[in-house]
């Protein structure tokens, strides 16, 4: 639209058209004054600058007219929104009656003083609204001036700010503070912490960082839902800010995970330790009522992580992970514990590590392989054999699974290397079924978890048989209790998928979990293997004894068959024999061997 399409709609210009040549026409005609000059006649000049003048008036951004001694003359509808006041509480009065009072001393001599040497100034402030409110404004005032330069009004056009200043203060909130909480965040601790370190090495006094995780949080999120527990967190965290003192920062870790940084323990290690330790116990107290919410009470516990500090050399970074590794070890210690970090976390911590890289690289440089222990029928004729997973270690030497399974698993190195001992192990039953003697044994592969339920999990196990040409119907895979019950449905689907194809099921380590029958009665299985703890105790331990014999009751009547590992002594051989045991492992049988020893 051409500025001169702009119809005359405003009241103001309806008033001002009656007196022209006056106020704000003059006003606006000097800011506009190229646009009117394109016009013609004088009057049809005028005209149009009116209807300009008062279509800028009336904009979006509030506009306000005073004469050379800033008494108002004008203001339009946009400004007596932004402020409240409509034009008859203003005209005639000093716009300093908008002033909360907020500004800095100085601010409106330093701009008053701009606008006279310079004609303009710019800026944010805060006012009062009518109601008392206060809003953020951006200003804008021009000084207009005659041919002498002689000073007739000024114009100022304010745009309300309050909504965007207060998005980006929240925003400057957030970025150190938690949402939920409203606590310090991680930034923020990590800067308080630097500024403690630096503090406590002039001081010569101990601060502590404890790291605080709630006991069983996790089960309140997932029995009683999100919603309620960011409730119990926020309970928890208020609980805790009134625990300790004001000068301590209580920040959230993240989930929930409080950190604790308290400073000034004293200059001698032992009191800054006990007094530590009696903060962790406030924290823990803190916590122990029930949390109430909606009729509902939960208890959450908490295991606290605690390192001391003296400033002296110290780094942010390498704090936090002593107070996590502390922390860490108070959850393996149980529920409500309570550690210390010390240097033999540390050493143990970097262990890990070294063994993770390790294993990393053993994986490319197949490090691995598979060891071969025969599994026996009651007349004593091999039927097949278990795949066990041996390390070669360049320095540690022949390693066995128990050194690293567990560290794969939380690494996630156990997905490529069960591929692999899936494959080689299909290899060899693909071997095994060209030789004469050996073209009858099954193979039983160890599974984990982890391995399990990957979505791919049973096309891995198809291709590794189609790949080795391995006959499926002699591939047995064991899995445990634990495993299978983590998530019954996913765990029924797809052995039922395997089963389909061929392959066979055994439940390892039968025994040790505490499942319940109704549960295990779901899998589809082929076969029950009783854990070796219990035929360690055969013949003579009656509980084992009564054991062993429920689960070969057991295992028969839901058609399964039944296999005893770690078979060691002929006493448990017999025993076993006797109550009817299909299948036998162990020492007593063979030793797990190479392939090539098989
Ligand atoms: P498991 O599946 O219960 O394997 C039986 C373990 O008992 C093997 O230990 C075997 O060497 C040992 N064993 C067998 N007979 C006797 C005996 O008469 N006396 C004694 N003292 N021990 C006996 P290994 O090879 O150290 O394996 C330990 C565990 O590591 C296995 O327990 C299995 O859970 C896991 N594992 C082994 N290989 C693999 C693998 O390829 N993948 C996965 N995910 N886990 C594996
Ligand atoms: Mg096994
Ligand atoms: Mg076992």
């Amino acid at each position: 639209m051409r500025p001169c399409d702009l119809p005359p709609t405003s009241e103001f210009d309806a008033q001002e058209a009656r007196v022209p040549g006056k106020g704000l026409r003059r006003i606006a005609g000097k800011a506009i004054g190229s646009i009117a000059g394109r016009f013609g006649t004088r009057r049809k000049r005028d005209e149009h600058e009116l209807r300009i003048a008062a279509a800028v008036f009336e904009s979006q951004a509030g506009m306000l007219v005073t004469d050379a001694n800033g008494v108002v003359q004008r203001v339009n509808r946009a400004f007596s929104r932004i402020t409240g006041y409509e034009p008859a509480d203003i005209v005639g009065r000093n716009p300093r009656m908008l002033r909360s009072g907020l500004q800095a001393p100085g601010f409106y001599t330093d701009m008053w003083r701009q606008l006279r040497e310079q004609g303009h100034w710019q800026g944010e402030l805060v006012n009062r609204h009518r109601d008392g409110s206060l809003y953020h404004e951006r200003l804008d005032v021009s000084a207009i001036r005659d041919a002498h330069g002689e000073v007739l009004h000024y114009v100022g056009s304010i745009t309300d700010i309050t909504r965007e200043k207060s998005a980006s203060a929240r925003i400057e909130h957030l970025r150190y503070h938690d949402p939920l909480t409203e606590l310090p965040n991680r930034s923020l601790l990590q800067d308080r912490l630097a500024h403690a370190l630096q503090a406590d090495s002039r001081s010569g006094e101990y601060g502590a960082l404890l790291l605080l995780d709630l006991d069983d949080f996790k089960n309140v999120n997932d029995s009683l839902g999100h919603a309620f527990g960011d409730r119990v967190l926020v309970q928890a965290a208020q609980r805790m800010r009134r625990a300790i003192r004001t000068e301590d920062t209580l920040a959230r870790f993240g989930g929930d995970t409080f950190a604790v940084l308290v400073e000034g323990l004293g200059r001698s290690r032992a009191e800054a330790a006990t007094r530590a330790a009696g903060i962790a116990a406030k924290l823990r107290h803190a916590l122990q009522q029930p949390f109430q919410l909606d009729a509902r009470a939960v208890s959450c516990g908490a295991s606290i992580g605690l390192t001391l500090f003296d400033g002296d050399a110290e780094q942010v970074d390498v704090l936090m992970r002593e107070a996590e590794l502390a922390m860490y070890r108070a959850k393996e210690l149980g529920p409500g514990g309570l550690c210390f970090f010390e240097q033999a976390m540390q050493q143990e911590l970097e262990a890990r590590n070294a063994l993770e890289a390790d294993l990393r690289a053993a994986l490319e440089t197949r490090q691995f392989l598979l060891v071969y222990q025969g599994q026996y029928d009651a007349r004593g004729r091999r039927i097949g054999a278990e795949a066990l997973l041996r390390w070669m270690h360049p320095v540690r030497g022949l390693l066995g699974p128990g050194c690293f399974i567990e560290l794969a698993e939380q690494t996630g190195l156990i997905e490529p290397l069960g591929q692999w001992v899936l494959e080689q192990a299909c290899v060899q039953l693909a071997a095994w079924g060209r030789e004469d003697g050996n073209c009858a044994l099954t193979l039983a592969v160890n599974i984990s978890a982890r391995q399990f339920r990957h979505g791919d999990f049973v096309e891995r196990v198809l291709r590794a048989i189609a790949a080795a040409g391995a006959d499926p119907r002699r591939l047995k895979l064991e899995i445990t209790e634990s495993l299978a019950l983590e998530n019954l449905q996913d765990t029924v689907r797809k052995l039922r998928e395997l089963r389909a194809r061929g392959l066979s099921v055994a439940l390892d380590d039968f025994g040790t979990g505490n499942s319940s029958l109704a549960y295990l009665a779901q899998l589809p299985l082929d076969q029950l293997k009783i854990d070796k703890s219990f035929v360690d105790q055969l013949p003579q331990d009656p509980t084992s004894a009564l054991i062993v014999q429920a689960v070969l009751a057991m295992g028969h009547g839901m058609g399964l068959q039944v296999i005893a590992e770690g078979v060691e002594t002929t006493a448990q051989y017999e025993h076993l024999a006797g109550l009817g045991c299909d299948a036998f492992q162990g020492f007593l049988f063979a030793r797990p061997v190479a392939a090539t020893d098989f």
